[in-house]
């Protein structure tokens, strides 16, 4: 018997509102037992795949690129810009940052975590954190949130929120 070697479907993923694309495709992936380079290839841009998961938008996803990703992870191009910086807007790389208040409600990295204008979380009033509050290590790429807990200590984000500050 001869193995496929190209899985003919595809465990769809659905975007979560203001989902960072980090976090998008690291569910994706996850779901579809993909590496950065697999799914890069499957989409044929190479190494784009790692950079986004980094947030390294230089130069930002083309059209092209965003419509051959669409087709493979099946959700529509226009809904995966919007997992991306807006025209003009800059990101912040590093730290990653976190509103563990919006976390506990939705269970995904938002984008506008990362925009350099990004002070803080306008929903909840509260200041982003930029490391876990509890042993101070750094958060992971959100490609790499799996458990939604500090990696160092096991603090779930989710319990970060009452070290939030009110802004
Ligand atoms: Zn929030
Ligand atoms: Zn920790």
């Amino acid at each position: 018997m001869e193995t496929l070697n190209l899985q003919p479907w595809v465990f769809r993923v659905e975007a979560i509102e203001g989902e960072s694309i980090s976090h998008f495709l690291g569910r994706f992936r996850r779901a579809n037992d993909l590496t950065p380079t697999g799914l890069g290839k499957a989409i044929g841009v190479g190494g784009a795949i790692a950079r986004w998961e980094k947030f390294r938008f230089n130069p930002l996803p083309s059209r092209q690129q965003l419509e051959a990703l669409a087709k493979v992870v099946e959700v529509d191009a226009d809904r995966l810009a919007q997992m991306l910086p807006p025209a003009g807007v800059g990101m912040k790389i590093d730290p990653i940052r976190l509103c563990a208040a919006c976390y506990a409600e939705s269970p995904c990295h938002k984008i506008e975590w990362q925009f350099k204008v990004t002070q803080g979380c306008q929903h909840h009033h509260l200041s982003l954190l930029s490391e876990c509050p509890n042993c101070g290590a750094r958060f992971k790429v959100p490609a790499l949130w799996v458990d939604g807990w500090c990696q160092r200590c096991f603090t779930t984000f989710a319990d970060m929120a009452e070290r939030q500050k009110e802004i």
